[in-house]
């Protein structure tokens, strides 16, 4: 018997109202994605096509790295591209030939468009066909925007799977995709407990390598590992592939009522479920249980920024003991996050979007004891006395899963720890 069906939710969020906000907004665009993405997709390589200022995010956000073959880099418009005295098109498809003649192991391209080379209407759809049709079969050229005006920093990801789907293969053989991008070593744990539920045929998008064979069809079923792929899911719902919606495997309870919503559709039985999961289960209940012993009564409020908000609200409070005040996440797709949304109890805020003044003032008056919240806000409120957790590291960190999910309650705990030892330190 899982925990889920031990301990029913009387009634969730999924109908509860949602205060939606449409102000400024204060988070980093979706170039962000490219530091996960070229890691995970081996043969990758990321071209932006964007200005200096893009050219330092990348920079500042990948830190100082150096590779003997970078796989990501822009293209400058300069000002004269900007200003259309140059035609920059001719320009672009120029340096991607140059590029793809002096490195023979990148075998899939991507044009990431940036606000520059949106203001300028610089098509690269176009500019990807065209290239596309040149340099087939050993390279595929596809294109997305990671600009920054309208989207979240992990959109990007979203807008980048969403652009492969189209280009993928047909199968009429029935399989299981998970979608999402994750370190190697969670997806590898994945993948194990997938085979040990007797589930073989699993394929991964992305997919490291470009030759992996990926193809997709009508008896596709596709899992969720992110919830912010809202464009990759009704990509991949035009080509027929078909979503089993589940609670996203954070946590002990997220990972598995995920699991148990995989294993429903392959028709794995029970006995064999318990078998495999009872005692990554109890690792993971335990792991939480030292870990969160910080967060217990804690209250939490989150700014929207990575979309992973309402997940972690549903861990945070059901597996860590915390109360949330106010879930703030971009968009609310409750075809993703609608079994989170069931789960989590009523009370807190949902709030959609953002007006940056108000929701600050909001959580001032609420003083939680954790906000979890983008870079640019967690200095000013650590300032004022608040404990932050930036949203970003929840991405960039391992996360997912059984084996994480000790990890996960300790990135919360962390800055709650620190800012006891802060005030034991300073006898206060
Ligand atoms: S895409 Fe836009 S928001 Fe992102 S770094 Fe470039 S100019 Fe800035």
């Amino acid at each position: 018997m899982t925990r889920l069906e031990r301990n029913p939710p009387a009634t969730g969020c999924r109908n509860a109202p949602i205060l939606k906000e449409r102000g400024q907004h204060e988070v980093f665009c979706g170039l962000t994605g490219i530091i996960w993405l070229h890691r995970k997709m081996q043969d990758a390589f990321f071209l932006v096509v964007g200005s200096r200022t893009c050219a330092h995010l990348l920079q500042s956000a990948a830190g100082v790295m150096i590779f003997a073959e970078p796989r990501f880099g822009t293209a400058i418009l300069e000002e004269t591209d900007l200003a259309g005295l140059a035609d920059a098109q001719e320009e672009l498809e120029r340096e991607v030939d140059r590029l793809l003649a002096r490195r023979s192991d990148i075998r899939q391209l991507f044009l990431v468009g940036s606000c520059p080379s949106e203001v300028i209407k610089l098509d690269l759809a176009r500019a990807a066909e065209r290239l596309s049709a040149r340099h087939a079969p050993h390279v595929r050229v596809l294109n997305y925007s990671g600009s920054g005006i309208e989207t979240t920093f992990t959109e990007g990801e979203d807008a980048c799977l969403a652009s492969m789907v189209p280009a993928l293969p047909e199968t009429a053989e029935r399989q299981l995709l998970l979608v999402g991008a994750l370190p190697d070593v969670v997806e590898d744990q994945a993948l194990d407990l997938l085979q040990k539920l007797g589930i073989e045929n699993v394929a991964v998008l992305p997919a490291r390598r470009a030759d992996k064979g990926l193809a997709i069809g009508p008896n596709t079923v596709f899992a969720l590992t992110q919830p912010f792929l809202g464009g990759t899911h009704a990509a991949l719902e035009r080509r027929g592939a078909r979503h089993v919606p589940a609670p996203f495997p954070f946590g002990e309870e997220g990972t598995t009522a995920w699991l148990a919503a995989v294993a429903r559709e392959f028709g794995v039985d029970r006995a064999r479920f318990d078998a495999v999961t009872s005692a990554p289960r109890a690792r993971a209940r335990r792991a939480i249980r030292k870990a969160a012993e910080a967060l217990h009564g804690k209250s939490v409020f989150f700014f929207p920024d990575s979309q992973l908000e309402i997940p972690l609200a549903r861990f945070l409070t059901r597996e860590c003991g915390m109360e949330a005040i106010e879930i703030g996440a971009p968009y609310i797709h409750k075809g993703l996050v609608g079994p989170d949304l069931d789960l989590l109890a009523p009370g807190p805020t949902l709030a959609e979007g953002q007006d940056v003044e108000r929701q600050l003032d909001r959580c001032r008056a609420e003083s939680p004891d954790l906000t979890v919240c983008g870079l640019g806000l967690a200095n000013p409120l650590e300032a004022e006395g608040l404990a932050t957790k930036w949203a970003i590291e929840l991405v960039f960190t391992p996360v997912h899963f059984y084996e994480q999910a000790g990890d996960l309650a300790g990135l919360f705990s962390r800055p709650l720890r620190r800012r006891t030892a802060l005030h034991l330190g300073t006898g206060s």
